[in-house]
Parts: C-alpha cells; structure tokens; sequence
C-alpha cells in the first residue's frame, strides 16, 4: 500500500509502501517520553534510508532501535530497527489515513495504567516481543 508521510512544516516529505493496512500501538517507557504517551506507527514494507532526506534527525535510543524525527519541526517519522530490517513509521504523520485498522498493542506491560486497553487488539508484552524477533 502506497502512502506518504509528512512533518507538520514540510521539510520532511517522502513516499512509503505499508506492509498492509494494520496499524499498532508501541505502550514502552521509551515511546512514553518520546510521543507523550503512546506510539501509534504502521510497517514498512521497504527500508528506508533516513540519512538520505534532509532535515531528518536519527536517535540512537537503544542497541536496537533508533527514532526518528524532522529536527525542524520535531514531527516524530519512524522507528527503525538498528540494521534497518524493520521500520515502524508514524501513522499520525502519513497522508492518507483511510482504511487503516487498529490490530496490535506491544509493550502492554509497560502501559500507562491510567487508560484502558479496550480495543479487540493483539497485545503483546515486551518479553513476547522480543522473543517474536529472536525467532
Ligand atoms: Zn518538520
Ligand atoms: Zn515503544
């Protein structure tokens, strides 16, 4: 599924094909900080190379993963394993947002206790999620 993603001030703009049309949400104490609360992101199905758009800024938050952001701005872009195998991109920043269904909730363990995890969601603790990569 083709789509695009966007910064509020524009620097950053560039084309995405989603793995399909599920989006999740990342409940971990590092997206807590970094998106105010939960991180709400769909697959890519490409890697996309952030060093080559201008105005993109890379965080190497872990050992494994690296965020993404328009240092412009501060639009939050992608999450992005650190080889590059696996990106998450904002699905508050993509351009077209019909279709999309709210399927996956990881990181349930860490959530922040003060709202509910009412939607029908495949949820996932962190340990299941690692273990769902080390597979
Ligand atoms: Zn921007
Ligand atoms: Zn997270």
């Amino acid at each position: 599924m083709k789509n695009k993603i966007s910064c509020l001030c524009g620097a950053c703009e560039f084309g995405v094909e989603l793995e399909n049309n599920e989006i999740g949400a990342c409940h971990c104490h590092m997206c807590q900080k970094w998106a105010a609360g939960l991180f709400m992101a769909a697959h890519l199905k490409n890697a996309v190379d952030f060093t080559s758009i201008k105005s993109a800024k890379v965080y190497v938050s872990s050992e494994w993963g690296r965020r993404i952001f328009c240092e412009n701005c501060g639009t939050i872009l992608a999450w992005q394993m650190a080889d590059a195998s696996f990106t998450a991109v904002s699905a508050g920043a993509l351009e077209n947002k019909d279709g999309l269904v709210y399927a996956e909730e990881i990181f349930v363990d860490e959530k922040v206790p003060a709202y509910p995890l009412a939607e029908s969601t495949r949820k996932k603790t962190g340990v299941e999620v690692f273990a769902q990569f080390e597979s």
